[in-house]
Order: C-alpha cells, then structure tokens, then sequence
C-alpha cells in the first residue's frame, strides 16, 4: 500500500481538516491546524507531502520521525500540528486497513467511556448560571469557562472578586458533585494568579487551567505549591521535550492538543510521561469532529485519562459545528457527560466528504481577536 495523494481543507468555523489516500483506496483524515493560522499549517503539510507521497502509510513511526526531525529545524506549533494532523490520518488510514479502532492498536481499551466537560460563558464571561444548569440538565458533570474576559496581569479586588463570583455561581448550580474548571487562558501575572488561587481554594475548581503563559513554565512550581488547587497547563506545549519542566514543576493535569503536539502518536508518549509524575491527561480540544475522535481513541486506551473538553456548541463554533461535517452523530452523542466507545474502525468516525469538499470552497480566514489594556497596551487574549 502506498500513499497517492494528500489534500488539506479549509472549513469554517476554523478549522483545516486533511485527506491522506492510497492506491488500494484506503482513505485517513486527520485535523492539522493551528487555530488562526490555518494558512500557515496548511502549507507546512504541503511541504510535509512531498516527502510522504508514495511512502507505505503504516509505518506511523518511522513517518513521525522524518516528518518532526527530518527538516534539521524542527518544533513550533506550525510544524507540530502540521505533523498532527497528518500523524491522525495516519492512524485513522491504518485503523481502516486492519479493521480495527485505533484504541485497539494502541493497546486496547482501558475504559468504556470517556468522561467529557462543555465550555460555559464564552471569551468574556458574564452570567453563567443558565448555562451551567443547560450543561448539567443535558447531562454534562463538568463544565469548564475562562476565569475572566480582558483582565489585568496583576489584577484589581474587583477584579479577582469578579472571577470569584462566576465560580461561585457554577459551584452553586453543580452542587458537590459535578465539577468546574477554571482557564486562566494565561492572562494573569504568576502574582495575580497565586491571590486567585487562594481566593478559588474553598470552591474546589477540578483545575485551574494556564495561571501563567506557557513561556513562564519556571513559575509553575511556585503557583503549585500556592495551594491545594490542581493547575492545568499544556494547550500550547507542543511534545514530550516540552512537557517534561511542566511536569517537574508538579502540575496535575497534562492538557497536550491532539491537532498541536504531534498527534496520537506524541500525545500517547505524552501522556505515559504524565503517569510517571502521577499526572492525568485532559486533551484539549477546542476543535472539529476529527480532532476529538482521535482525542477519544487516546482517551479510551490511556489509563491516566482525566476528562476530554469538546468543543459542541463553544463560542467559537459559529456557521459550523462539531457535527457538521460527520455522516453520523453517534460518537459525539453524549451520554450522562461521557462519550461512549465503540468498535468502529480507525478514529471511528465517517467524515461527510462531500460537505467538507463544498465548506472548503468558502474556506475561512479566522483570527482571534487583538485585546488592548485601557491604557492601549496589549492585552493576552
Ligand atoms: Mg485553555
């Protein structure tokens, strides 16, 4: 079997999903993307292709290897998630030829089903307790919102009792049972984030997720070691090399993006590092159908597995969402806050080629919006 042909897809809301065929007909997709640069992954996995075009698609390793290293430069989202998203069709394609669902290729299955969070409150959270009690009624045990909109990095009393507050809210809405997660999206100064942390101890937050940018990884063991608060971090942390400091510096909860840190094949190992800190995994994914399917079929073969995010109905997701371009929904039909594993071959989904084929005729040209301080300095989104 030999690889023919690869294509890559801009589809909106923001995503770029790719194509890998081979000459016996077998296809994979997978989900390259680096939210707002799409542009740029989708030439990295044209470049990428060259080398893979007439390859045998089931040496995922060997590809893994030449594709993240084989460029003497190497690292960096752009490449990362070039390289993941290809590493997924890979799997996906290899999957397809054994008949077999990726989770059994990686071992087998460790869990049924694989606990999963909704996101509450959007970019800039006002009043939550609808929402909250919309996820919960649906069925979702956990929901995860962004501590704050535009902050300040050292933030004010006001400020913090703001962010405070939301929480509360959630809290009150979930009872004991059901948890709330905190993202931080790395807004605050590792200051501003220790008097946080302090002030959300008593709601008991499952996590709190980027107290400080990921470039401050030196500061995590001192907002660690602020409380009993377990810090998340890893969306923007792109392999083992990267997650190893964090991991040292003691946080709970490994949160490496499927479409960002080399794909199954390098959140796997990823997530074996993690066991060995006594860490879990919670992948993120803010993204498309493939994304978290391939996010699933690491879910449901990782024993250190904590919660997956999904991105159904973020506030990302406007002119598409996670269903539209699938043929069946079943996978992504959440049961009690948990999707449910199955048997189907590769990622276990069946993209809606035709609808990918005409959103890519619009394609999209997504960014994330340009925050700025009162004073017009810029502001961490
Ligand atoms: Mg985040």
């Amino acid at each position: 079997m030999k690889i023919t042909r690869i294509e890559t897809f801009m589809v909106p809301p923001r995503w770029l999903f790719c194509r890998i065929e081979t000459d016996d007909g077998t296809v994979g997709w997978g989900e390259p993307v680096v939210e707002g640069r799409a542009e740029a992954v989708r030439a990295a996995v044209e470049v990428l292709a060259e080398y893979l075009v007439g390859q045998d698609p089931l040496r995922i390793e060997d590809h893994w290897q030449v594709l993240t290293k084989g460029g003497f430069y190497r690292g960096g989202p752009v490449l990362s998630s070039a390289v993941a998203g290809i590493d997924q069709a890979l799997w996906d394609l290899a999957g397809r030829h054994y008949g077999a669902p990726v989770h059994a290729l990686l071992g087998g299955p460790v869990r049924e089903r694989a606990r999963v969070y909704g996101w509450v409150g959007g970019d800039d959270p006002g009043e939550l307790a609808e929402q909250v009690a919309a996820l919960a009624e649906a069925g979702f045990t956990a929901v995860k919102m962004n501590a704050s909109g535009r902050i300040s990095p050292h933030p004010t009393a006001a400020e913090i009792s703001a962010v405070v507050r939301r929480v509360a809210t959630a809290r009150e809405v979930l009872g004991q049972d059901r948890d709330v997660a905190v993202d931080c999206h790395g807004r605050f100064t590792a200051a501003g984030a220790r008097r946080l942390l302090v002030e959300l101890a008593p709601l008991h937050p499952l996590f709190v997720e980027e107290p400080v940018l990921p470039d401050q990884g030196h500061l995590l063991p001192g907002l660690v070691a602020a409380g009993p608060v377990p810090i998340a971090t890893g969306e923007r942390v792109y392999d083992r090399g990267g997650f190893l400091p964090v991991l040292q510096a003691g946080v709970a909860v490994a949160q490496p993006d499927l479409s960002h840190a080399g794909g199954i094949s390098e959140t796997r190992r990823i997530a074996t590092l993690a066991e060995t800190f006594g860490a879990q995994l919670a992948p993120h994914c803010p993204l498309g159908p493939i994304a978290l399917a391939a996010s699933l079929q690491v879910d449901f073969a990782t024993p250190n597995f904590l919660i997956q995010e999904q991105s159904l109905g973020i506030h990302y997701n406007k002119d598409a969402d996670l269903l539209s371009y699938v043929v069946d929904p079943e996978p992504f039909r959440f049961q009690d806050g948990h999707a449910v594993r199955s048997d189907l071959p590769g990622l276990g989904i069946t993209v809606d080629e035709a609808a990918v084929r005409a959103a890519d005729r619009t394609g999209h040209t997504w960014r994330n919006p340009v925050w700025r301080h009162n004073d017009g300095s810029f502001a961490e989104w």
